[in-house]
């Protein structure tokens, strides 16, 4: 296990106050021990002890990325209320936790409404678990790249202005030990398409992760989906060891083997496909579509009873 240590010097109940109203916005899993408060955020556990006027701060994961993503955003949160955390260590100068830095091999078309790009990634098998998203990071192409680095107080620097890069969050198409594919949908004003059309092979590329969940668990899992779900929607159909069935609002030309996979409907409305199913007969509903439609399906599948531990309905774009 990776370990670090931090306290906060004063303010200790603002500290205290910050932390709890962000695992509660992000349903952390907190409870009260004789160690102190602890606190479960995705792949890092956090304990609390309060020391006198101060905070006493321990975070523990199973890796080093882990360990400096929740240190990252741990001193992101106080500092939000101008609250700081000294740190017994910090791997400042290091790149950001997750980040590796890959370069563009191909960018053709897996279908006439998606842009297929491969990048070439010396640790791609990093990728094959854990989670099945990433976020692209992309330099200017007339610039040489300059890649988020952690800081001195632990929190990441972000290049800005003519530096700053366009991240948008991707999933997992394929994989090999040193490559990764991405499926990008080609709507209008995406400076992503635009950047992936222009780039050339061996443009530089950083990808930053995984994370964002994985095969949702669950039978059957009832997956609902717009076009920008559709590359998770295929991954998951391919490792669930589970029943899976799929309702996506794509074209029939988009959807290509999947229009014969008995397993997938092809829908115009994901909230009629959603409002006709019983989610109570659910082992898991998973819904990734545009904001307002990912917003009216938590309302939806709320309002219905079931329980928050067996849906998600995340807003893949806005
Ligand atoms: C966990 C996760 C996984 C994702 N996986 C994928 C994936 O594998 N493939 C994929 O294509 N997308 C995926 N997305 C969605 C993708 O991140 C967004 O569509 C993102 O906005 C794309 O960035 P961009 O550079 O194209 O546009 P942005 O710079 O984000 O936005 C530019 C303009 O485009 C509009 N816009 C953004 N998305 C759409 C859209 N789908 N339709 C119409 N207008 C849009 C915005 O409103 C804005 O006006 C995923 C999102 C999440 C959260």
């Amino acid at each position: 296990m990776h370990r670090t240590r931090g306290r906060v010097a004063e303010r200790a109940g603002d500290a205290m106050a910050a932390l709890r109203a962000c695992a509660s916005e992000w349903n952390l899993a907190v409870s009260e021990t004789a160690e102190g408060v602890i606190m479960d955020l995705p792949g890092a556990r956090l304990v609390l002890q309060p020391t006198g006027t101060g905070l006493g701060i321990e975070i523990a994961a199973p890796d080093d990325v882990h360990l400096r993503a929740a240190q990252d955003n741990l001193t992101e949160v106080l500092a939000g209320g101008g609250i700081e955390i000294g740190w017994d260590d910090v791997a400042a100068g290091a790149l950001a936790p997750g980040l590796s830095i890959g370069e563009v091999i191909s960018c053709g078309q897996s279908a006439p409404g998606f842009l297929r790009l491969r990048v070439g990634l010396a640790d791609a098998g990093r990728f094959a678990s854990a989670g099945l998203h990433f976020r692209l990071l992309l330099p200017p192409l007339d610039r040489d790249p300059i890649w988020p680095q952690i800081g001195k107080t632990a929190r990441v620097d972000w290049p800005d202005g003519a530096d700053a890069l366009h991240r948008a969050v991707y999933t997992v198409a394929d994989l090999g030990t040193d490559w990764i594919d991405m499926d990008i949908f080609d709507h209008p004003d995406s400076p992503t398409c635009t950047w992936v059309r222009d780039a050339a092979p061996g443009a530089p590329v950083g990808i930053m992760g995984p994370g964002g969940g994985w095969v949702p668990e669950g039978d059957p899992v009832l997956l609902f989906g717009d076009e920008t779900a559709l590359p998770a929607i295929l991954r998951i159909l391919r490792l669930s060891e589970n029943e899976v069935r799929a309702w996506v609002t794509a074209s029939p030309e988009d959807l290509s083997a999947l229009n014969a996979d008995p397993r997938v409907k092809r829908v115009d409305d994901l909230l009629a496909a959603l409002a006709g199913t019983d989610p109570g007969e659910a082992g898991f509903v998973w819904v990734a579509a545009g904001e307002r439609i990912a917003r009216e399906a938590r309302r939806h599948l709320t309002e219905r009873g079931l329980p928050r531990d067996r849906f998600s309905a995340v807003a893949y774009w806005r």
